[in-house]
C-alpha cells in the first residue's frame, strides 16, 4: 500500500513507534519510556555473539518482562524490538528493520513476524486528511509527542475543526507549520493531552479510553447531568481523557480552549 506522507517516519527530527507498542505501559512518562527504549537499543549493539544470538537473548531477557504486570492494556502486545535509530534520539523506530542490516530482515524474530510489520498502517493513514497529518507533522517534532498526537485521530480532527471554524476557512498546515507563533498554540492544544487538569492520573488511562486488563470504554461528558448542552470542544475533551466534577470545571475548560482559539485566529489573519 503507497501513501503520500509517510507517517511513521515523516522526516529526521521525529518519528513513531506507538503500534510497537511503546506507549502500552502503566507509567507511560516520557522518561520511563526512553529508558526502555535506549535499554533496547543498547542490548541490541551489543557485538558479543552473532546478531542473531543477541535478538533472542535479548527477547529472552526482556519480552515477558514488557508483557507482564508492567503493561497496561493486556491484548496489545510490547515489542522488545523497538528502540532509537539515531545517536541523538530523535526518531524511534523498529531495530529489526532490513535497512539498518544491510537489507536483512531480523523482524521473523518478532511476536508479529516480517510480514505483518512491513503491512501495517495505522488508522491514521486511512482516516487523517493530508491536512491534519501535516497539522501534526509540521508542528510537532518530539517522538514522544508526535506518536501520542498522530495516532488521536480525534484530537487531531477535533484541533483542525475548531481553529478552521474560528479563522473561517480551512486552516493551512504550511502557514501554521511555518509561524512559530501559529504552531505552538496548536501544539499546546496537543501537549494538554500529557497534563490535562481535568484527567485523573490513576494509571489506568491513555487518552480517551479506560482499561481494566482486558476490558476498556471510552471517556464520555455528562453534560446533562451538569445542566449543560454538548461542548463545541467536546471532541477534544473526550481526547484528554476528561473526567469533570463540576460544571464550573466544564465552564473553565471551555475558557481555556476559547483563549486559544481566539489567539490563533487573530495571529492567524495578521500574518
Ligand atoms: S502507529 Fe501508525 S504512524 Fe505510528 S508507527 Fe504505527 S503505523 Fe506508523
Ligand atoms: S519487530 Fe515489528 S513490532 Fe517490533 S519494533 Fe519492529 S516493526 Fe515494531
Amino acid at each position: 500500500m503507497k501513501f503520500p506522507i509517510n507517517l511513521c517516519q515523516p522526516d529526521g527530527r521525529k518519528s513513531c513507534g506507538a503500534c510497537c507498542g511503546i506507549y502500552n505501559f502503566k507509567n507511560n512518562s516520557k522518561s520511563h519510556l526512553s529508558h526502555r527504549l535506549c535499554r533496547n537499543t543498547r542490548s541490541l549493539q551489543s557485538r558479543s555473539s552473532s546478531f542473531e544470538s543477541v535478538v533472542l537473548f535479548h527477547s529472552a531477557k526482556y519480552r515477558a518482562e514488557d508483557n507482564g504486570q508492567a503493561k497496561l492494556f493486556q491484548t496489545i502486545f510490547n515489542c522488545e524490538y523497538v528502540g532509537f535509530l539515531d545517536e541523538n534520539r530523535l526518531r524511534v523506530g523498529c531495530l529489526l528493520h532490513p535497512s539498518l542490516h544491510r537489507g536483512r530482515d531480523y523482524r521473523d524474530f518478532s511476536f508479529y513476524g516480517a510480514e505483518l510489520c512491513a503491512g501495517h498502517f495505522c488508522l491514521s493513514y486511512y482516516y487523517l486528511t493530508a491536512e491534519e497529518q501535516r497539522l501534526v507533522i509540521d508542528t510537532v517534532h518530539d517522538w514522544y509527542l508526535y506518536g501520542l498526537t498522530i495516532t488521536d485521530i480525534d484530537l487531531v480532527k477535533g484541533v483542525f475543526r475548531v481553529l478552521s471554524d474560528r479563522v473561517g476557512e480551512a486552516i493551512d498546515p504550511e502557514k501554521v507549520g511555518s509561524r512559530e507563533v501559529l504552531a505552538s498554540i496548536v501544539r499546546t492544544f496537543f501537549k494538554l493531552k500529557l497534563d490535562w487538569p481535568y484527567r485523573p492520573n490513576d494509571g489506568n488511562r491513555f487518552g480517551k479510553y479506560v482499561f481494566r486488563g482486558d476490558e476498556y470504554r471510552q471517556v464520555s461528558v455528562p453534560y446533562e447531568k451538569f445542566g449543560l448542552k454538548r461542548s463545541f470542544f467536546d471532541s477534544i475533551f473526550v481526547a484528554y481523557g476528561s473526567e469533570f466534577s463540576s460544571s464550573d470545571e466544564i465552564m473553565k475548560a471551555e475558557r481555556k480552549m476559547e483563549e486559544l482559539v481566539e489567539a490563533f485566529a487573530r495571529k492567524y489573519r495578521q500574518v
